[in-house]
């Protein structure tokens, strides 16, 4: 059985006043306590499995995964490596803040076994950092990459953000011209969005937020499209761009739905071994989900098995995600022409109108349409 490795790390120094993930600053659990948890859960769920596992990727998302020690890090590496065959030649990415590294740590994850630092630098800008809430500096930002070259990471991606309060298409730019110069293999650039419940919310419907206009922020988008493709990056997905060859192998799997097993409070899994696949989701509450695994229970929620209309229609709207679309003629033969067809139909009204591209049996989204490709995928929804 083929499949990813996530191990979710959901504490973070300080709350990012835009940020929803699952994460907190209460750090219930000290990060030793926690890996121990997370170890206690990769025995059960190997115990659980129908059949021996195969893993190419694993992944430390957070939260903030780096502010574990390497020899933590390291425990959860053999772990994956003895209970789901993590591969020798795997791509292991940590997630890191820049706030929380030294070039020893950086040198004792390399030495632990990841290959792949990816760094939320956000911002150039001191200004807008501290305007987002971040812990760290710019300056903090630059050695942190340069420090894991030192170390010896030839894999590096970094984080950036646009269409900031009071952020300028000329300060975005100048953002897109330091992380080229820097010389990361991989740049994963995202528009702010204010989601509910945040303070930036808040800030949002009492007026304080100076947003740059719908405009303004499709201009950013162009920009970073223009740029980053000028300096030799690819673009192959909605935000993510990279090197030949470094584009995300662990995110490719949840774009082409392929299984991924996750670890820790508030991980998500899927297990496709039947062509549609089930997924849940693990107790979020740091607290109750040490007490279900210190009990011997795995803490699923939600469980849900997709239905074949599911399976369908995230077929289309996470392949379409990818640059490169997807083939017909594979999903026909994996879900028959029957389910495909109200899908098929829905493509072929986007391609007259010109939003999706249409090669042999590939479809895929018009350069044109990337920017506002939110509005192409609700229509496979
Ligand atoms: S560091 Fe990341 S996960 Fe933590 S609060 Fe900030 S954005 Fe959220």
């Amino acid at each position: 059985m083929r499949t990813a490795i996530y191990i979710h790390f959901p504490f973070c120094l300080k709350k990012c006043l835009y940020c929803d993930f699952d994460s907190s600053a209460r750090r219930e659990l000290a990060p030793p306590e926690y890996v121990a948890l997370l170890l206690k859960e990769m025995e059960l769920r190997q115990a659980q499995l129908a059949e021996p596992a195969g893993s190419a990727t694993l992944y430390f998302g957070g939260g903030t995964p780096s502010l574990m020690a390497p020899e933590l890090v390291g425990r959860l590496i053999d772990a994956a490596a003895a209970r789901f065959g993590l591969a020798s030649g795997a791509e292991v990415t940590l997630e890191a803040n820049p706030g929380t590294l030294s070039p020893e740590k950086l040198a004792g994850y390399r030495t632990a076994g990841v290959n792949r630092i990816s760094l939320g630098i956000q911002s150039f800008e001191d200004r807008l950092l501290s305007r987002l809430g971040r812990v760290h500096t710019a300056g903090e930002a630059i050695a942190a990459f340069e420090a894991a070259r030192r170390a010896g990471f030839d894999n590096i991606s970094i984080d950036l953000m646009h269409s900031l309060p009071e952020q300028s298409l000329r300060q975005w730019r100048e953002a897109l011209a330091r992380a080229i110069a820097l010389g990361a293999e991989h740049v994963s650039a995202y528009a702010l969005s204010v989601e509910e419940g945040t303070p930036f919310a808040a800030l949002l419907a009492a007026g304080k937020l100076p947003l740059p206009e719908e405009e303004e922020a499709a201009r950013m988008f162009e920009a970073t499209v223009q740029l980053l493709s000028e300096a030799g990056y690819r673009q192959y997905e909605i935000s993510n761009f990279a090197r030949p060859g470094r584009h995300s192998r662990h995110n490719g799997v949840y774009w082409r739905r392929q299984s991924y097993l996750g670890f820790g409070a508030g991980a998500h899994s899927f297990l496709n071994l039947d062509g549609l696949g089930r997924r849940w989701k693990n107790d979020v509450d740091p607290t109750r989900y040490a007490q279900a695994i210190r009990r011997g229970v795995l803490p699923e929620e939600e469980p849900e098995q997709l239905t074949l209309e599911q399976a369908v229609s995230e077929s289309f709207f996470l392949g379409l995600r990818l640059l490169d679309g997807l083939d017909l003629a594979r999903l026909e033969s994996r879900f028959g022409g029957q389910a495909l067809a109200p899908h098929v139909a829905e493509a072929a009204r986007l391609e007259a109108s010109g939003a999706l591209i249409r090669e042999g049996s590939s479809i895929r989204l018009a350069p044109g349409m990337v920017i506002v490709a939110n509005s192409v995928f609700s229509r496979f929804l």
